[in-house]
């Protein structure tokens, strides 16, 4: 059975990754995303092991001190890291995984999997980027303000990824992110085949 790939798409919090990958994930079964842990609390319905893993700090380090983590960064203040086994069993088993991460995180994987296929995506505008996370409403103030400074610092680390996908156009995007998926992925260029 042929091997899935990894996929890591990264860019600044409010971007629309999450979007981008839910589409991705309605439309091809060979698509698995990873769940990762966090020390960060869980929002208004969010659940142990369907958004996160939520976790202790505690609990955290020590899965992190025993290398149970393909990567893991601080992001905003919080803990987040890619269980490691689940995101290889997933592989070998013939599933592409895409991990939606931080872009520390993302030089880690690039690192360890040369062969991961990084995608951007990148806000319009840090104005639209800054209208997109008050209007979702689940940050403070002052956490808005992190996410504005720390999405300055991250789009500049667009041009480490292979392909940048610009989220002006939800459905234009969309469409951009799933033809890079069916391109790079090896289960869906082995179906093609004759
Ligand atoms: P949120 O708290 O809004 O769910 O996520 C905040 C940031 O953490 C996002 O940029 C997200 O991509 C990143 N993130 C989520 N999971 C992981 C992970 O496992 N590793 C890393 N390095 N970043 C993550």
């Amino acid at each position: 059975m042929a091997e899935g790939r990894l996929f890591v798409v990264a860019g600044p919090s409010g971007a629309g990754k999450g979007s981008l990958i839910e589409e991705l994930l309605r439309r091809y079964p060979t698509a698995w995303l990873s769940v990762s842990a966090t020390t960060r609390r869980p929002r208004p319905g969010e659940s142990h092991g369907a958004q996160y893993y939520f976790l202790h700090e505690d609990d955290f380090r020590s899965m992190a001190s025993r290398g149970e983590f393909l990567e893991w960064a601080e992001v905003h203040g919080n803990l987040y890291g890619t269980p490691r086994q689940s995101v290889l069993e997933r592989l070998q088993k013939g599933c592409d995984v895409i991990l939606e991460i931080d872009v520390q995180g993302a030089r880690q994987v690039k690192e360890k999997v040369p062969d991961a296929v990084g995608i951007f995506v990148m806000p319009p505008s840090l104005g639209e980027l800054e209208r997109r996370l008050r209007g979702r409403g689940t940050e403070s103030e002052a956490e808005i303000e992190q996410r504005l400074s720390n999405a300055r610092e991250e789009s500049k680390a667009a041009r480490e990824y292979k392909y940048v996908v610009v989220n002006d156009d939800l459905r234009r995007a969309r469409e951009e992110f799933c033809a890079i998926y069916e391109n790079e992925s090896p289960l869906l260029r082995a179906d093609k085949k004759p």
